[in-house]
């Protein structure tokens, strides 16, 4: 039943940790569900006893009726058939837009102080679309949990132990408190992570569909081995390694408008030949997280395929229209199969997490934009991700028109 293993201390170095894993998983194989397991530095009989005790109890290990409960809620969300969901969803008006999201995203807590990254932010896009202009047009699919593989595309395995450490054993934040987790946020940052692995799945049987992963937490500020920003799985990277190994897309360009600067996602591309990213943000002199100068533009054999386009403070649409072409062009030399977008909105001239001034309408002209890009270069090939967004009296009219703007595009 229980095994002791050498664990992983910090930067995935193997240290003098030892990681006391339970068996059965709750899952076989390799399955990224709730995965049990605890850590002691040079640990002696009495200190693995009362450590075990309360992690078994915590763990509902203790209590099988619960733990049976534990299990089937992660069967719900997973099915061997991947779009197993979608036969489901017949609707009288045929759906145009697809949003992948799920209630428990709500259980991410991040300390209820003044964190923007909150659950309201999902509440209020979801209110907005079912009112808004886009009601009746929208169907929702859940997401189902990466597996562990999948995560493993981009983050070590140093990172997924101490993530789920850090939140079995009752901690609030991982390395800064910007990264505010709950007891349930390994299980939400790994469901947020599989959003995106299902509107892949949408959109190959789909191609030209409206697909939207509507998560959180966020994820492009995430590096393979540490968190950042609000962010602990790289939610467009594991998509995009995804297209890659599922469907053989191999070349996909990510796309990212959020106001910061994805370096996770520049991390994960940038000494590669075979993917891109490209990113218009707050000018990293002024900016969160300091990263994203045009001057870096790939590495090696990677060279050329990072695009950065930092903009400065209280730049609008009228800048952010000025680079389109610059955009496009890039898109044509790359020849992309897939089209990953970053769809960030804390840009909003009243989201006070950035000095950008992007207006409502911007939103829906990036839509067009990449609606347009994915009818030229990927054969309808798009899939969009949220990353920021914390301005809530905004943030549902800006998804809203974001969406109305591929629409426009695809109709
Ligand atoms: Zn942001």
């Amino acid at each position: 039943m229980c095994q002791l293993l050498p664990g992983y201390g910090e930067g995935g170095n193997q240290e003098a940790f030892f990681v006391l894993e339970l068996f059965p998983y709750p899952f076989h194989g390799d399955r990224a569900g709730p995965f049990p397991s605890i850590t002691c530095q040079q640990p002696s009989w009495v200190e693995l006893f009362r450590l075990v005790l309360p992690f078994l109890a915590r763990n509902k290990v203790l209590f099988p009726g619960k733990q049976k409960k534990l299990r089937n809620r992660w069967r719900k969300h997973y099915s061997d058939n991947p779009i197993a969901g979608l036969a489901t969803h017949d609707m009288e008006i045929k759906p145009v837009i697809t949003i992948i999201t799920d209630p428990s995203f709500s259980q991410h807590d991040t300390g209820g102080g003044e964190h923007p990254e909150v659950p309201e932010r999902l509440k209020v896009i979801t209110d907005r679309l079912n009112q808004g202009s886009l009601a009746g047009r929208i169907r929702y699919l859940p997401p189902r949990p990466a597996l562990r593989s999948q995560l493993l595309a981009f983050h070590t395995e140093g990172w997924l132990f101490r993530f789920e450490e850090a939140v079995l054993s009752g901690r609030t934040y991982i390395d800064h408190p910007d990264n505010q987790v709950c007891y349930e946020s390994y299980d939400i940052a790994t469901l947020s992570a599989g959003s995106g692995l299902v509107g892949v799945d949408v959109v190959e049987q789909q191609p030209g569909s409206v697909v939207f992963c509507q998560t959180r937490p966020p994820g492009h500020h995430a590096e393979p081995n540490m968190p950042f920003g609000f962010c602990f799985f790289n939610n467009c990277v594991i998509a995009a390694r995804y297209w890659q190994q599922q469907y053989n897309r191999q070349r996909v360009c990510v796309f990212d408008f959020d106001a910061h600067h994805g370096n996770g996602i520049q991390t994960a591309f940038e000494e590669e030949a075979g993917t891109a990213y490209i990113s218009i943000h707050e000018h990293p002199s002024f900016s969160y997280p300091g990263t994203g100068w045009a001057e870096d533009r790939g590495l090696g054999a990677g060279r050329d395929t990072i695009l950065n386009l930092p903009l400065p403070p209280g730049a609008g649409a009228d800048q952010v229209l000025r680079l389109l072409p610059k955009i496009r062009k890039f898109v044509e030399a790359f020849q992309p199969d897939a089209l990953v977008i970053a769809a960030g909105f804390d840009a909003h001239r009243q989201d006070d997490m950035s000095g950008l001034a992007f207006t409502v309408d911007l939103y829906r002209q990036l839509g067009k934009f990449v609606m347009e890009l994915a009818r030229d270069y990927t054969e309808g090939r798009l899939l969009s991700i949220l990353e920021g967004g914390y301005y809530l009296e905004k943030l549902g009219v800006c998804v809203e028109a974001y969406l109305t703007g591929i629409l426009e595009t695809n109709e």
